[in-house]
């Protein structure tokens, strides 16, 4: 397989990752409508939800792709927070960058390429860190948590949104032949990249579930770590603090 999904070395994680990203980037936003049946939109809103952003906030959306979060986040401070949208990607920011255009919201905005391992950000820069489908792309976990603490101000707030365990055997069942089949199916059809799609499963897959990440965000030294399982457990929203 060109992709070498099946078994990937944390050396050939990140290129790997780059070339999905680039290869998605100009579907990325219909594919995650047709894929979730638009669920996403309201996972996404619950998230920002917990966050409850209020104006003079700074905040960095990881990860943070064609914009989705932040774009929430902008809508509900009326645009008098600043939001960091850091990506590892230039495909998917200036995909972000048109959006944020079409819509007239860039004040406020930042686009900003970087690493979550090695975020181009001093330390104690923001009141939140938001992480949206991202972490589970990132190749060292804890490096990206060790990040998380450090950019974070005391008594800031980290989210996290991912994909996690699915919690209900006969929802399990049915979302993993769902995901096996007719994602790859989809990304075919719609986006011409079957095997792009078929990442996303092994990715989903291979993360840790819901306790696992948990316990990752403690030891990097977050406090107050807790999770709210949402879809049966389809997604989770990890939530602590920096104290
Ligand atoms: N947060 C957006 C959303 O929810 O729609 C985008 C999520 S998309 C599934 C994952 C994003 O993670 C991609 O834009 C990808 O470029 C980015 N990414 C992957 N590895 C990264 C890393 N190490 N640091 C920063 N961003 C990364």
């Amino acid at each position: 397989a060109p992709f070498g999904y099946r078994e990937v070395p944390a050396a050939e994680k990140a290129s790997l990752v780059r070339r999905v990203f680039d290869n998605v980037a100009a579907r990325y936003d219909l594919m995650n409508d047709l894929m979730s049946l638009g669920v996403h939109r309201l996972w996404k809103d619950a998230m920002v939800d917990a966050l409850a952003p209020r104006a003079g906030m700074s905040i960095v959306d990881v990860a943070g792709g064609t914009g989705d979060i932040a774009f929430r986040i902008h809508a509900r401070t009326r645009g008098e927070a600043r939001i960091a949208v850091c990506d590892i990607n230039p495909t998917m920011l200036a995909v972000g960058q048109d959006r944020a255009i079409d819509r007239g919201i860039l004040r406020g905005l930042a686009l900003v390429a970087g690493d979550a391992e090695a975020l181009p950000f001093a330390d104690r820069t923001f009141d939140a860190y938001t992480i949206a489908f991202g972490l589970r792309n990132v190749t060292h976990i804890e490096r990206a948590l060790a990040e998380v603490r450090r950019v974070l101000k005391p008594g800031g707030r980290f989210l996290c949104l991912e994909f996690s365990k699915v919690t209900l055997p006969l929802l399990g069942r049915i979302y993993d032949t769902y995901s096996a089949t007719m994602l790859p199916t989809l990304g075919g059809i719609v986006a011409g990249d079957r095997q792009s799609y078929r990442y996303l499963h092994e990715s989903i897959r291979r993360h840790p579930p819901q306790e696992k990440l948990a316990a990752m965000m403690a030891e990097a030294g977050l406090a107050r770590v807790t999770w709210r399982d949402m879809s049966g457990g389809i997604v989770a929203l990890h939530g602590g603090w920096r104290i």
